[in-house]
């Protein structure tokens, strides 16, 4: 059965449709991809699982259970947990606190000092525990996402959504993340829905991808095939072979 299941959701905003009719699975223990070109919905559709959008149509379901009835802040207890394109964190708390946190709002919170040491367990598996007492404001971008992504774990998530976890990031950086997320997913026990435009990365990682384009889903399949579906190579991948 399916982790995730969405069926013929759609979201629009004013006359702009953002998603129309999308319908995708994302299985237990997988790499999912979702990508598609600029203002394709890839956000909408992640604002709709975590709840913050409500669709006006279309069912959710995750672990066979409907998520239209949870509200936006129990999303993260039934297992949810999800990065922002462009950081979302709490700038004058510290790198620990923030973790923290993401503790606070799991199925299995942890505080007090052993609730410290698991997020400081958490920062230093994402590599930055020497700054775990720093205030989040004035780190750089990289150090930023990966204080996200520790807030994320410290949820204890089943789904994790990753949105553009390579923006910003360097071609090595590209690459190490690409096996960083391929073992947290192993170590941590997830399934993870990738958001990404860095085709390199997706292709590399993921075990099946999902492709919207205009708000509707174009094609699924595994690397291979979406790379070489002549709908997604008009829509996107002809647009990057073009742009290289
Ligand atoms: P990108 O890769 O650029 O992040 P995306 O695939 O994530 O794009 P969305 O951000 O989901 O695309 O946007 C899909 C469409 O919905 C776009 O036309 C966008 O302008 C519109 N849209 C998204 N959110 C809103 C909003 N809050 N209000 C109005 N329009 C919105």
């Amino acid at each position: 059965m399916a982790l995730l299941s969405i069926r013929d959701v759609s979201r629009r905003f004013g006359g702009i449709v953002a998603i129309d009719e999308v319908s995708l699975d994302v299985d237990p223990g997988q790499i999912v991809g979702l990508i598609g070109p600029n203002g394709a919905g890839k956000t909408t559709l992640f604002n709709v699982i975590t709840r913050l959008y409500k669709p006006d149509s279309g069912e959710l379901d995750f672990d066979g259970k409907s998520l239209l009835h949870t509200p936006p802040h129990r999303v993260v207890r039934r297992g949810i947990a999800r990065t922002f394109q462009n950081v979302e964190l709490f700038k004058t708390m510290t790198v620990l606190d923030n973790v923290l946190v993401g503790a606070h709002t799991s199925t299995r919170p942890f505080g007090g000092t052993a609730g410290d040491a698991r997020a400081l367990e958490i920062l230093d598996y994402v590599g930055i525990a020497a700054v775990a007492r720093r205030p989040v404001a004035g780190l750089p971008f990289g150090t930023l996402k990966r204080v996200e992504l520790a807030r994320a774990l410290a949820s204890a998530p089943r789904l994790l959504l990753l949105d553009e976890p390579a923006g910003g990031l360097n071609h090595e950086e590209v690459s190490e993340l690409g096996a960083f997320i391929t073992r947290m997913r192993d170590d941590f026990d997830l399934t993870v829905l990738l958001v990404e435009h860095h085709m390199g990365l997706v292709m590399g990682i993921a075990e099946h991808i999902h492709v919207l384009d205009f708000g509707r889903k174009i094609a699924e399949g595994t690397p291979d095939e979406v790379q070489r579906n002549p709908a997604v190579i008009e829509a996107y991948l002809g647009a990057e072979t073009a742009a290289a």
